[in-house]
């Protein structure tokens, strides 16, 4: 015992700094990374099936149990290849994403700056944003938009049909009026003007969305789980105007939670840099349902 805690003790002395300090970062960062995506798929329920079959594995060895050690040492070692098949998927898409510009790392490299110049085209923006979801919601015309920040969404934006216009409640309610030709997919606004229409968005993995929500929903928590940028959801089905943002989903919003969500989230600061602000805090002060997906 005396001798583990004298190694502990020069471990600590010889800690490089540098080296070091970068060795355990880039772990930490892996083991975030890893969590996250058990959370988010249905690594999950995989991460809860090894727990337990360490818990039996535990109890079969402390009181020897001969046989069930070995079907369960059997079992571990052909279990990793199995695990790898069933969750390929997951694997695939993980690894995908790694190399798109929407992931962690790149989030830090492509990032853009919202000027604060751009504080009046965002503030109309946003008044045409909540007149436009009003009127959609009350048509029970399905929309998608997607307000861009700091990440830049350029590989999004070239999914869909690309051209300037300003944000006008008219406008947007030709685009998502079914039957015309942008009508499906999203819509993205950049520095408070349309840049794109028709766009696909990346799909949730969520497996908490409640059952009644469809690929619209799905694509416009996706988007935020991906990026910074906050989505605008308009149902089809049910006129139910959402707002995603970190991957979080804000159901039941009517104009004025919409409007005061949105300024706080979207409108560059004056001066000085953006305020980042957690959304849970924001949500319950201003009405509207925070769901992780799952609709209360
Ligand atoms: P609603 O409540 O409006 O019915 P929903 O969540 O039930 O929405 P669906 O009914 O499946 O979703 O909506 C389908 C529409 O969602 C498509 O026609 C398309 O416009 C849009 N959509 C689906 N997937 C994507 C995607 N990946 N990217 C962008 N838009 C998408
Ligand atoms: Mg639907």
């Amino acid at each position: 015992m005396n001798n583990e805690l004298v190694n502990i003790i020069s471990n600590f002395r010889s800690f490089d700094w540098t080296r070091d300090l970068l060795d355990v970062i880039i772990i930490a960062v892996a083991f975030y990374e890893l969590i996250l995506f058990a959370r988010k798929s249905r690594a999950g329920q995989l991460v809860k099936g090894v727990l337990l079959f360490l818990a039996f594995y535990a109890i079969a060895f402390y009181f020897r149990l001969r046989t069930v050690k070995w079907v369960l040492s059997n079992v571990m070692q052909i279990g990793f290849i199995a695990a790898v098949v069933l969750f390929q998927p997951e694997l695939r898409r993980t690894l995908e994403r790694l190399g798109q510009s929407t992931n962690w790392a790149s989030k830090l490299l492509f990032t853009r700056k919202m000027e604060p110049t751009l504080r009046g085209q965002w503030q109309s923006a946003i008044v045409a944003i909540c007149d436009a979801a009003e009127q959609l919601s009350d048509t029970r015309t399905g929309a998608l938009m997607v307000l861009e920040r700091k990440n830049n969404l350029e590989e999004i934006i070239h999914t869909g049909t690309q051209f300037n216009a300003n944000v006008i409640p008219e406008v947007l309610g030709t685009i998502f009026y079914e039957g015309t030709p942008l009508h499906d997919g999203a819509v993205v606004i950049r520095d408070g003007q349309i840049v794109a229409a028709g766009c696909v968005l990346p799909l949730s993995n969520n497996l908490e969305m409640g059952k009644d929500m469809g690929t619209r929903h799905r694509a416009g928590l996706g988007m935020s789980e991906n990026s910074d940028a906050i989505v605008v959801v308009v149902s089809e089905e049910t006129g139910i105007i959402s707002l995603a943002k970190n991957g979080v989903l804000i159901r039941r919003l009517d104009r004025q939670n919409l409007f005061s969500l949105l300024q706080e989230e979207i409108v560059p600061p004056e001066d000085g840099p953006d305020k980042e602000q957690g959304i849970l805090q924001q949500l319950f002060g201003k009405g509207g349902t925070a769901v992780h997906g799952k609709q209360k």
